[in-house]
Parts: structure tokens; C-alpha cells; sequence
């Protein structure tokens, strides 16, 4: 049996791989809204960003969002991690 990898992904921000529990996920819906997927666990395309000051500041002023998902992203959207 291979061993079971870890729940790691990579950060969009710094590219570094860490684990779910320390970042933030967004995914966009099959009806084609961008989420803060709290629960990490909808379906849909996401991407991952650390939950820190640092990385969340490059994910908006890179707009990394708008990259990744090839549309605009609104700013609102990072706002549901300001409730964490
Ligand atoms: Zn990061």
C-alpha cells in the first residue's frame, strides 16, 4: 500500500504547499459564483491561499482570484475570512 499522503495543497499567494487547515479555500460553483469555501468541501474548481495577512494581500493585489478562474473576481469575496 503506497502511504497515504498528507492533506497538503499549494498557496496561489507564495506557492508553498501547507496543509488544508491553515488555508482558505475558494471555489467556483457549478452556477458560476466564486465562494469562500469555508467548509472546504464544495464542489467545484478551487484554489487554495494561506489564511494570513501576507498571503491574502498578494492574492488581492496580484488579483490571483481573477487569474486562476479566467474572470473578474469582486473583493467581497475575500471578505468571509475577515468573520474566521
Ligand atoms: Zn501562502
Amino acid at each position: 500500500m503506497a502511504s497515504y499522503k498528507k492533506n497538503t495543497r499549494m498557496c496561489i499567494a507564495c506557492r508553498q504547499h501547507a496543509d488544508k487547515s491553515e488555508l482558505a479555500r475558494f471555489v467556483r460553483t457549478p452556477v458560476g459564483e466564486i465562494v469562500f469555501d469555508k467548509s472546504q468541501k464544495l464542489e467545484g474548481r478551487g484554489v487554495w491561499v494561506h489564511n494570513n495577512a501576507e498571503c491574502i494581500q498578494k492574492l488581492k493585489k496580484k488579483r490571483l482570484l481573477a487569474a486562476h478562474f479566467h474572470e473578474n473576481v469582486p473583493d467581497e469575496v475575500l471578505r468571509g475570512l475577515d468573520e474566521r
